[in-house]
């Protein structure tokens, strides 16, 4: 994509679970070679919303724009199909495969071409391009000479890193994370706040939820801050810096 392309557009978007408003209206757009944040209290909807655009959850109303294509009522594998692509929360790598297993693995089942089954099938020269392609993805974020140890020897921080590679494997033009920070040291971070703006210097766009606002603000160049469902704003890391609503929603004042 052109850098400034609008990339991603959420429309109102809504969520409902029984009586509880999870999302609630909430519109927000991503542009090509942005890195946008989207922090807020815990329960404020941010992980649903990700699971909305990313067609992972169904709307319970608005819509979802990719790369000027209506994206919401598609099946997730189509929307990463399209270039949307996307860590989980929760979701781990298998500790006993090799990294690059892992990479090529992850990047074969989300690409959509197939079921496991189907990959195990795989012939010899599709085997040997799954592979290279997961080493490239490998090479981009540093960890090509790991990538034949066992996922599970390596820390925390280089295990996000290798989850941020899986995603990569599709040739995404937009990263959505999921609290990639989460649970790493504050050295971890560091290095991985540098491994994303070199993504975003490649021509990546990003999109991340995240809990920690040091890590936020250093990195994004614009923010949407949630609370209770709802969006509270929407502004450059200064400006949510300084916002006082900002604040009382974190500091629950
Ligand atoms: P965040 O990621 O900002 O912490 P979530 O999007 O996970 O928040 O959750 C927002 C709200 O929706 C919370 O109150 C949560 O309990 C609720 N919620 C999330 N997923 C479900 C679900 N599948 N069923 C019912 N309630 C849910
Ligand atoms: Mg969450």
């Amino acid at each position: 994509p052109a850098a400034g392309e609008l990339l991603l557009e959420a429309k109102a978007v809504r969520k409902t679970f029984g009586g509880l408003v999870a999302v609630n209206d909430v519109s927000f757009s991503v542009h090509a070679g942005e890195i946008i944040g989207l922090i807020g209290p815990n329960g404020a909807g941010k992980s649903t919303t990700f699971n909305l655009v990313s067609g992972v959850l169904g709307l319970s109303g608005g819509e979802v724009h990719f790369r000027g294509q209506r994206v919401d009522g598609l099946p997730s594998r189509q929307i990463a199909r399209r270039g949307l692509s996307r860590t989980f929360q929760h979701v781990k790598l298998i500790p006993e495969m090799t990294v690059l297993e892992n990479v090529a693995i992850g990047g074969y089942l989300r690409s959509g071409k197939g079921t496991l089954s189907a990959m195990l099938r795989r012939n010899r020269a599709e085997e040997r391009q799954l592979f290279a392609e997961a080493h490239k993805q490998l090479e981009r974020i540093g960890l090509a000479d790991r990538m034949f140890e066992p996922a599970g020897n390596l820390a925390l921080g280089p295990q996000r890193m290798v989850e941020i590679a899986r995603a990569l494997a599709t040739d995404p033009a937009l990263l959505l994370l999921d609290e990639p920070a989460a649970g790493l040291r504050l050295k971890e971070k560091q290095a991985l706040a540098a491994v994303l703006r070199q993504l975003k210097g490649q021509g990546l766009s990003i999109l991340l939820v995240e809990h920690d606002m040091d890590f936020v603000m250093g990195l994004t160049d614009r923010i949407v801050v949630m609370e209770f469902g709802t969006r509270l704003m929407d502004g450059t890391p200064a400006e949510v810096q300084a916002s006082p609503a900002v604040r009382a929603a974190y500091l629950g004042t």
